[in-house]
């Protein structure tokens, strides 16, 4: 009988967590289910970063680190945001963290007031709303449909903002669309935040190398110098480098932010892991060739499962630009009876569905704030993809 803090009480175990809970308790079940839920790379880690790390622990690289992370992998996030993004920051302008997300948690954590309000496009990460929720803030949520590319328009964002805006959330590529934001689109965001000094852009690009796109990857602070003081531009190696597990996220941002991002985490954990801050450095600056050869297989699974999802009666969906999900819209699946006579009414339905009847397990729309949609990740093998569509072809012809 705790009596816990009313800012925790409110927040959800994240869907796609539970989602994966569920695929796993069918499996000790005895059931053979295709898992169309993960959302980390299925690569294993390339072997020269295991080096690199081994390599640094045989170095003695095996205590506290600076909070705000080492020099080295400070230096390789620099030098990477300046020649792909355009990104002009000086070092202290550079924080390292426990991944992306605890960057994200910890940059709310150290801005949001009560009652602030963050601007949350849909569809969004799933946790996004609680992140702000757990700090205090009103998460404000934005729908962006299909008819705009899954993207927020810079009309849609004057028209969301008041003075109790304190931040407003990018995520390019998107999990779960994988849509991309274009150069011309972040210059017109751009030029509305300008005009609104208050407001602080947060800008997730965590799957920015997993890029199909025939533009170049861009940042809106690349895009707009102008929003030094107002932009957070967060990264990481998780997805890129299959690294998920070794916990290594960062942030480029004003200095005045920066600086208390690093006196949280100064108290939260001290440092990220020194060893993984070296298998980090290593990633950034080494020959990109594998994750070039990961792109390749994500692009050409992302391919074949748009087009055996189209060719699906109900089912369709966009291509999109980067990330391995795809979010297709089952809206010409609502409405429709199953075998046993009951009704599909939403994407929960349709999700629950396809894995009773299919044995594919995927994450429905609402999890993401835009319905009638599931999330499928196509970080696993073209086999599973294959034999997954099959099923979800299979199941859907079976409904009237
Ligand atoms: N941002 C988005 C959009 C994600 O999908 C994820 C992981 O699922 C993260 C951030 C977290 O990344 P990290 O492993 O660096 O914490």
């Amino acid at each position: 009988n705790i009596k816990l803090a009313s800012r925790v009480t409110s927040i959800r175990v994240s869907p796609s967590t539970a989602a994966a809970q569920k695929v796993r308790d069918l499996q000790a079940e005895g059931r053979k289910i295709l898992n169309l839920t993960v959302g980390e790379p299925d690569f294993d880690t390339p072997e020269p970063i295991k080096a690199a790390a081994i390599r640094a622990m045989e170095a003695g690289e095996t205590k506290y680190t600076p909070v705000n992370g080492t020099v080295e992998l400070r230096k390789a996030i620099q030098h990477d945001f300046k020649t792909r993004l355009n990104i002009d920051c000086e070092l202290n302008e550079i924080c390292v963290g426990g991944g992306a997300k605890q960057v994200l948690f910890v940059a709310l954590m150290a801005t949001v007031e009560e009652g602030d309000e963050v601007i949350v496009p849909t569809p969004y990460w799933v946790s996004y709303p609680d992140m702000v929720i757990a700090n205090g803030g009103t998460p404000v949520i934005l729908p962006c449909g299909e008819d705009v590319g899954f993207k927020l328009t810079p009309a849609a964002l004057e028209a969301a903002i008041t003075p109790r805006t304190k931040w407003v959330i990018l995520n390019s590529p998107s999990n779960p669309t994988g849509a991309a934001y274009t150069e011309a689109e972040l210059r017109a965001l751009g030029e509305v935040l300008v005009k609104h000094p208050h407001v602080l852009v947060m800008c997730d690009e965590i799957y920015d190398r997993i890029w199909y796109a025939d533009f170049a990857p861009c940042s809106i602070l690349g895009v707009v110098p102008a929003l030094k003081s107002q932009a957070l531009v967060v990264n990481g190696v998780s997805k890129s480098y299959a690294m998920t597990g070794w916990r290594i996220g960062y942030a480029a941002g004003p200095l005045d932010l920066i600086n208390v991002i690093n006196k949280l985490q100064s108290q939260m954990s001290s440092c990220p892991s020194s060893i993984s801050q070296a298998a980090a450095a290593f990633a950034l600056t080494a020959d990109q060739s594998d994750v070039v050869k990961t792109v390749e297989v994500y692009r050409q699974r992302r391919d074949r499962a748009h087009q055996l999802i189209n060719a699906i009666d109900g089912l369709s969906c966009t291509l999109h630009d980067g990330a391995f999900y795809l979010y297709p819209s089952c809206a010409g699946l609502i409405g429709k009876k199953k075998p046993d006579g009951k009704v599909l009414e939403t994407d929960l339905d349709v999700s629950l569905y396809l894995l009773e009847e299919a044995g594919v397990a995927s994450v429905h729309g609402g999890a993401y704030g835009l319905e009638p949609y599931f999330r499928i990740s196509t970080a696993t093998s073209m086999k599973i993809i294959e034999e997954a569509c099959a099923a979800i072809a299979e199941a859907c012809s079976k409904l009237q």
